[in-house]
């Protein structure tokens, strides 16, 4: 008899616990019910739940580990969560962004995941594309990887996000080969949304008055890179870490000897950095969504409709013709 770890039968205690007392059973969309019919897919946060909504359409029921409207970098994951894991037919994440999700995975998950960051091609933060192409084969030395911290937001560059979902479409054919067609025709209408999305960037962002884009978090370092933007977050690459008072009051400074006039603020942040440095630089504030959920307060109803929000404030907020 194969040894099993005790969390599934935890989970289900939890779970009964929780069913019997009404409540949400949980701070993950795991599915309460399942159809056999259909694939379980679970994807670790949004934009891979969007991209699994599209490529596998009717075929899947897709549940997502980070509920709406929660910071995907510090999620934490229930037991019950972790339980649906070893369940699921596949389940899509992006090492590195989400340490719960990542030794979630290994535990319950380790043959049924797909890692997309592979397919994404990941820039060390703060790296142009240019640099990145001229030392690519010095990121396979050692340990396979980068020096320096890679950014984990690559789903702000269109290109790279239809690049995740072919691969995610390849994958899915290989788990449901009946569905081989169906995922790489979906993928293919992706890509050519997510294509028509960036000419729009392209399009959108040529010409603007300044360059220099100010940030909360440390986000939207892919839509610098493909649009030529320079981007500066006032915290980290993960936005639960606190800024400090000294680096506020560089960014301020910096904000003042570029002329910056306006600061972007995140939906799901607690206003207050980007506000901080707006009062102090006399700059406003208008709303970049990095797209890590939708809720009520998005700007749109999906990926498409929040980047073409996000499109919107950067015309007005860097003066674009
Ligand atoms: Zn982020």
């Amino acid at each position: 008899m194969p040894i099993r770890s005790p969390l599934p039968v935890l989970a289900t205690l939890t779970a009964l616990v929780l069913g019997a007392c009404g409540q949400p059973a949980d701070t993950g969309g795991a599915a309460a019910t399942e159809d056999p019919a259909r694939l379980q897919l679970v994807a670790s946060f949004y934009p891979l739940e969007y991209v699994l909504g599209r490529v596998a359409g009717d075929r899947a029921e897709v549940t997502t580990l980070t509920a709406a409207g929660v910071d995907p970098h510090d999620v934490e994951l229930t037991p019950r969560t972790v339980g649906t894991l070893a369940g699921a037919d596949l389940v899509v994440h992006a090492t590195g962004l989400q340490p719960a999700v990542d030794d979630a995975v290994a535990a319950q998950a380790p043959d049924t995941s797909f890692d997309v960051v592979p397919a994404a091609d990941l820039l060390v933060l703060g790296e142009s594309e240019e640099e990145h192409g001229a030392h690519a084969d010095e990121h396979e030395d050692e340990h396979g990887h980068g020096h320096g911290a890679e950014d984990p937001h690559f789903w702000l560059d269109p290109q790279r996000y239809a690049d995740v979902a072919d691969a995610v479409a390849d994958r899915l054919a290989e788990v449901d080969p009946e569905g081989a067609e169906t995922y790489l025709g979906n993928a293919a209408d992706l890509r050519a949304d997510l294509e028509a999305l960036d000419t729009e960037l392209a399009e959108g962002l040529a010409g603007c008055r300044t360059r220099d884009v100010v940030t909360t978090h440390e986000a939207f370092g892919y839509l610098g890179a493909r649009y030529d933007l320079d981007v500066v977050g006032i915290t980290g690459i993960s936005p639960e870490s606190e800024p400090s008072p000294a680096r506020l009051a560089e960014v301020a400074d910096l904000v003042a000897d570029l002329g910056i006039g306006t600061i972007y603020a995140e939906p799901l942040l607690p206003g207050g950095i980007a506000e901080t440095v707006a009062r102090e630089t006399g700059a406003r504030v208008l709303e970049l969504d990095p797209v890590e959920g939708i809720t009520e307060a998005s700007a749109g109803e999906d990926y498409l409709e929040v980047m073409r929000a996000n499109l919107a404030a950067l015309r007005t907020g860097q003066g674009c013709p």
